[in-house]
């Protein structure tokens, strides 16, 4: 049972029990109810209490492909110059303009994997399942220009939750400039299923591959570091909600598409990847394309704050922990690299070096061999 409020109506009580915050966020479910989708009934029962603008919704399916292909559609953007045809079609019509070459990358969002409905807003899911994407262009120096969603549903999903995530999706796709030029819809037997494919272009020669990396340059990284897996800790001992707003790393991480853009653009950087799956991880992704070995200064890493107030994280979290789609770029010494490149903080966190290994050097000068843990999303 799904109970639907108009926006602005005051929280309800139903049964006694007090509706969890977040009602208004059912108010687009008005909008579903316009198609004729939702069968909707009063309440009844002399302990319900109901505000009269509220009503409980019987079935609130999902809407039908079609109509959910014509509903993503009208909230599109503008059309860029890049998608000459886009959604409708039996395929897009991209144009990739002279002495460039197109970039594509794929990202799945999966419940219970990538996020759950309980602890994760829809707007943060359509919002961190299109990040994915855009971060991985950011990190090849690439500017995003396309999206291409496939989207699976359980058949009992309230529209509303394709709406909000759509909402956060959208949202961000028109920040980064991308317009959603197709996609898939299907019904999911699970939970809920997205993958994300985003298009974007380089300059021919200029995209920032894993493995440039030389002995004798210089590791940087961009923002603060273990933002995101410290609040997913606390979601699995808190078992409960957090406000988004208190932990944007984590709900609504902004991909650093300037800051590549400018590193490709300005020639600076010789390698580069996203903090996808954590420092550790992702510096050993480097060394191995580029046949290197890296020392990190631990003193350096920037670690990340966290909450209202904002207290430091874990120190674990900012060398392992995933998600925090920053980047992780080497360039020659001789390079000047910017302390800030459009508002975010660029710090320099070691050097690349000849051997095979990656080694951490603590405050007191004594080395240490650096393993790298993998990301394990929800397997904890
Ligand atoms: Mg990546």
């Amino acid at each position: 049972m799904l109970l639907v409020t108009k926006a602005g109506s005051p929280n309800v009580l139903l049964g006694g029990a007090t509706w969890p915050p977040g009602t208004r966020r059912f108010a687009a479910a008005g909008s579903a109810y316009a198609w004729g989708d939702l069968s909707l009934t009063r309440p009844r029962g002399p302990k319900t209490r109901l505000h009269p603008d509220s009503y409980i919704v019987d079935r609130a399916l999902p809407l039908p492909e079609r109509a959910l292909l014509k509903h993503i559609r009208q909230r599109l953007g503008k059309r860029s110059r890049a998608v000459i045809s886009g959604v409708g079609d039996d395929c897009a019509v991209l144009g990739v303009p002279p002495g460039h070459n197109a970039l594509v990358t794929t990202d799945f969002s999966l419940e219970g994997i990538h996020f759950r409905r309980e602890w994760h807003p829809p707007e943060s899911v359509g919002h961190r399942c299109l990040a994915r994407g855009l971060s991985d262009i950011a990190a090849m120096g690439g500017d995003p220009v396309a999206a291409f969603l496939s989207l699976a549903v359980p058949a009992r999903l309230p529209q509303s939750w394709v709406d909000q995530f759509m909402q956060g999706l959208l949202k961000l796709a028109a920040r980064a400039g991308v317009v959603l030029a197709g996609g898939d819809t299907a019904e999911s037997p699970a939970g809920v299923l997205a993958d994300i494919v985003v298009l974007g272009w380089a300059p021919r020669g200029k995209a920032i591959l894993r493995s440039g990396a030389h002995p004798g340059d210089r590791i940087y990284v961009t923002g603060e570091l273990g933002g995101s897996s410290a609040t997913l800790n606390l979601l699995f001992k808190a078992k409960k909600r957090l406000a988004p707003k208190d932990y944007p790393p984590h709900f609504f991480p902004m991909p650093r598409l300037e800051v590549g853009r400018v590193l490709s653009r300005d020639r600076l950087a010789s390698s580069m990847i996203d903090i996808s799956d954590g420092l550790s991880t992702d510096l050993m992704h480097i060394c191995k394309e580029s046949g290197v070995g890296a020392e990190v200064n631990k003193e350096a890493i920037p670690v990340a704050r966290n909450g209202s107030p904002g207290r430091r994280v874990g120190f674990p979290f900012a060398l392992h922990g995933g998600e925090d789609y920053e980047l992780l770029f080497t360039a020659p010494a001789h390079k000047c690299i910017p302390a800030r490149i459009g508002g975010i903080p660029i710090t320099e966190i070691g050097g690349i070096t000849r051997g095979k290994k990656i080694f951490i050097r603590s405050a007191d000068g004594s080395l240490a061999e650096l393993s790298s843990r993998g990301w394990e999303h929800f397997r904890n």
